[in-house]
């Protein structure tokens, strides 16, 4: 029996269905059937996790997000996943909170970027994930530099994730913004960028850049999908 997985979702449903969609396309894709395991999604009502961050109520945020992880739990979630990037910010809180394990995306990312052996990468996601230490922090204890666009163009790769992605708008203006500045990191010595937001990978693709792109929500659902189906330890 696969493990059931808990998603904690909503934030944006625009990444929220990327997720559902990997998890079981890629199974079948791999298996040959459709014996994917239970997914259990507790959509979260989007508007508090945008205003909390933005007063600085960190602490609203992983009550939230506790009480959300409990109730997956006791609905028979055997792990859990947050399927955003930016409120990895107060997963230490939310997995306090369990009994069940959770799988952090920023381990999940951090793995394959090491895998690659890359060294310096650049990071675009809310200004919460480029500004504040969590991101950096993790990658940096793995021995991964993290390059950041200047201040002017964190304002626009932020303004589109939560004026555009997550109301399902994709603009070719906005990728147009987003190939530039990926391009800049290129050229401050990025090997690779990470789409630190889930939604990003909707806006942009490696083709569209020629650089190598990490595409957390693929990630993360795949971390998902193959501790879903990891043979139970004894
Ligand atoms: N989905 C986005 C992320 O991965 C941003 C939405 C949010 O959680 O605030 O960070």
């Amino acid at each position: 029996m696969h493990k059931k997985i808990g998603i904690i979702g909503g934030m944006s449903p625009e990444s929220t269905v990327e997720y559902y969609q990997y998890i079981t396309r890629t199974y079948t894709q791999r298996f040959g059937d459709y014996g994917y395991p239970d997914i259990l999604i507790y959509s979260v009502s989007f508007q508090p996790y945008v205003d909390w961050p933005n007063q600085d109520r960190w602490d609203l945020v992983a009550a939230g997000l506790s009480e959300a992880a409990q109730q997956l739990a006791k609905a028979g979630a055997d792990f859990i996943i947050i399927a955003t990037n930016t409120m990895h910010l107060v997963f230490d809180q939310v997995q306090a909170s369990v009994n069940v394990p959770m799988i952090s995306l920023l381990d999940a990312v951090g793995d394959v970027i090491q895998a690659r052996q890359f060294t310096t990468v650049g990071l675009l996601g809310t200004r919460f994930t480029m500004e504040q230490t969590f991101y950096h922090d993790a990658l940096t204890q793995r021995g991964i530099s993290v390059l950041v666009p200047d201040a002017a163009d964190r304002v626009i790769v932020n303004r589109v994730i939560y004026e555009e992605l997550t109301a399902g708008h994709i603009r070719d203006e906005s990728r147009a913004e987003y190939i530039r500045i990926i391009q800049q990191l290129s050229k401050q010595g990025a090997q690779g960028v990470i789409l630190g937001c889930t939604e990003i990978p909707l806006l942009v693709k490696e083709s569209d850049v020629g650089l190598p792109l990490f595409d957390t929500t693929v990630i993360h659902a795949e971390a998902a999908l193959r501790y879903a189906v990891a043979p139970q330890e004894a």
